[in-house]
């Protein structure tokens, strides 16, 4: 690939596939392992700007940023990390809409390594299965915290939540900013983007806007 080809690709956001393009031999290394070697690469990077890496205030700032990205931007690319989607038999009989909203997004784009920002907004309509609320948050942020572009990542919530509560009847909707489109390139500091993705129930049009109104109306 070209350097234009290049910036085509981060300026279009485009992604390849559902799956994040991992390499096999992923986590063939320790996270300490991998600490200790981005810390070594980044510090490189750091020279090669021209900074004084001898400088109390620069000398941690390789190892903070390895520790940064394998424990906390990035740790939702290990899937041992991956929330437990334990589910419950739905005894309350309920079956309408649930929706979870105003879940935090903080995420990164892949490909320019800048933070995405926002909310997720989620329904589903319980069948046999219920998942406990938070598991719903805690699965935003697994998914969130690795390389991401935003379609990809409202994919892979909507599938684990359609595999776990046993139905297609889920929509997850995500509105972010991305720090790429504001900082740098277009910078555009007021747009944000909009992704929904959603099955079953959630393809009736009249069914869909009942979420999005209910998304839309209510605030806390
Ligand atoms: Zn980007």
């Amino acid at each position: 690939m070209n350097k234009e080809q290049i910036e085509v690709i981060g300026n279009n956001h485009l992604s390849s596939s559902v799956e994040t393009p991992m390499r096999s031999d992923a986590f063939d290394k320790s996270d300490d392992e991998k600490i200790k070697n981005i810390q070594e690469y980044f510090g490189l990077i750091m020279e090669e700007l021209g900074l004084d890496l001898s400088d109390d205030s620069l000398s941690g700032t390789p190892y903070r940023v390895a520790k940064m990205y394998v424990k906390e931007l990035f740790y939702g690319l290990n899937p041992k990390n991956k929330p437990k989607l334990s589910t419950f038999e739905n005894k309350y009989g309920y079956q309408k809409m649930l929706i979870e909203q105003n879940i935090t997004i903080d995420s990164a784009c892949e490909h320019h390594f800048l933070p995405i920002i926002g909310h997720a907004h989620i329904a589903y309509l319980p069948k046999e299965k219920v998942v406990g609320l938070s598991k719903i948050n805690r699965l935003v942020d697994y998914y969130a915290h690795r390389p991401q572009v935003q379609e990809r990542l409202s994919i892979q919530i909507l599938k684990e939540l359609q595999n776990a509560l046993e139905t297609e009847d889920v929509i997850v909707m995500i509105c972010s900013k991305h720090l790429c489109v504001s900082s740098r390139g277009i910078k555009d500091k007021n747009s944000f983007t909009t992704t929904i993705a959603y099955g079953g129930y959630f393809e009736d049009d009249l069914k869909r806007n009942e979420f999005l109104n209910t998304v839309n109306n209510q605030t806390l």
